[in-house]
């Protein structure tokens, strides 16, 4: 019975697919990619070369080309066969369903993407965009960035809730180079097609859904692994004041894996961070000892010491420490710092979302948890198409 229901939404899924929005996602965005060979996994494709085909028949599955940056032009060679140098290349699926792969030098696996896809050339290497309905790319993007923290059906709704949103609000990011988002971590991890059926049924059942706050404005939504029992605002952490992203108590994050860490550091490698921002006068007392105690029982965004306000952030990316939630007492030589949290702690704390649905919570209950004040809508209906 639930393989059936899997498989019909899989089904509906990619017939609802065909009315998504088409979006833009420069791929390998991490990477110089000079040279690349794509293969036919699923369906047919057309190539254009300049916008004139440059094959008479479709290129079939198993087809393998590479695809080269050669003095300013892109080299297009089908095994040994030269097909031509060109300033701009196009893939376009001809059948229903319609995949390729792609492999580059530097990422030792092949990735599967889905639908069309566009080469350009710019500074004597390729820019690869992958022309994808966000749909796919919401399901593809949801197993990059959290397969694997958990395999609730809930979670992954919230998760393609977010990045639907996250994408839509942000379509503007690489307009310069040809595409909307990146598959980097600069915009959202997208590591090619989603296999997952769960994932999939995810992006289905959440079709078209974003969450906007009271003006029907599309939010940012800002998340990270867990809060350590308090959110953090967004003001504090970007010195931006959002509504929607204010400190919260969170208790559903409390008894998650990365609620709680601890971190040792030399006396003398912590009185030097106070010292290079703050001054000299951190190497003598009383200031000398002040630094060494740090007790307070809520998340703080700044440590005041003497006349000297410190961001907690300074501190959580001078020492590379989970989150900046965390007390300081002195032990022999060293400070040891009991932390809670993991990330910025603003926003959605996957861990804490984690602990809701196990405890029967929506996914729209616990975006409006961690979101305060907002609505989960359809994008159609603030959107045009
Ligand atoms: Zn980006």
């Amino acid at each position: 019975m639930y393989k059936k229901i899997i498989l019909f939404s899989f089904c509906l899924f990619f017939i609802y697919c065909a009315y998504s929005l088409d979006i833009k996602i420069k791929l390998f965005q991490d990477f110089e990619v000079e040279s690349c060979v794509l293969q036919v996994e699923t369906g047919k494709y057309a190539i254009l070369g300049d916008n004139v085909k440059i094959l008479p028949a479709d290129l079939e599955t198993s087809a393998l080309l590479t695809i080269t940056a050669f003095e300013g032009k892109i080299k297009i060679e089908k095994g040994v066969q030269f097909l031509g140098t060109f300033s701009s290349v196009e893939f376009l699926g001809t059948k229903y369903t319609n995949n390729f792969s792609l492999k580059i030098a530097e990422i030792p696996v092949k990735r599967v993407y889905e639908e069309n896809l566009s080469v350009r050339i710019n500074n004597g290497l390729l820019t690869i965009i992958n022309n994808i309905s966000l749909e796919k790319y919401v399901a593809g993007v949801v197993q990059s960035e959290v397969f694997g923290s958990s395999n609730d059906l809930e979670f992954f709704k919230i998760q393609a809730i977010v990045s639907r949103t996250y994408c839509l609000a942000n379509l503007n990011r690489h307009l310069a180079q040809g595409a909307n988002l990146c598959d980097g971590t600069h915009c959202q991890s997208y590591k090619g097609k989603c296999t997952q059926p769960n994932i999939l049924r995810a992006a289905y059942e959440t079709f078209c859904d974003v969450v906007v706050d009271t003006a029907n404005r599309l939010v940012s939504t800002a998340y990270h692994s867990n809060s350590g029992g308090m959110t953090e605002s967004a003001l504090n952490v970007w010195g931006k004041d959002m509504p929607y992203l204010q400190a919260i108590k969170d208790t559903f994050s409390l008894r998650a894996r990365n609620a709680r860490w601890e971190k040792t550091i030399p006396k003398n490698a912590w009185t030097e961070f106070f010292v290079k921002n703050y001054g000299d006068k951190y190497t003598q007392a009383p200031l000398q000892s002040q630094i060494m105690k740090f007790e307070p029982d809520t998340r703080q965004a700044y440590w005041i010491i003497d006349a000297d306000t410190i961001p907690t952030k300074d501190i959580r990316m001078y020492f590379k420490l989970r989150s900046s939630f965390f007390t300081v007492a002195p032990k022999g030589d060293a400070v040891v710092l009991h932390g809670r949290g993991y990330g910025h702690g603003v926003g959605l704390s996957q861990e804490g979302a984690i602990e809701m649905v196990k405890q029967g919570y929506g996914a729209a209950d616990i975006l409006k948890f961690y979101y305060i004040g907002t609505n989960v809508i359809k994008y159609t209906d603030i959107i045009d198409l």
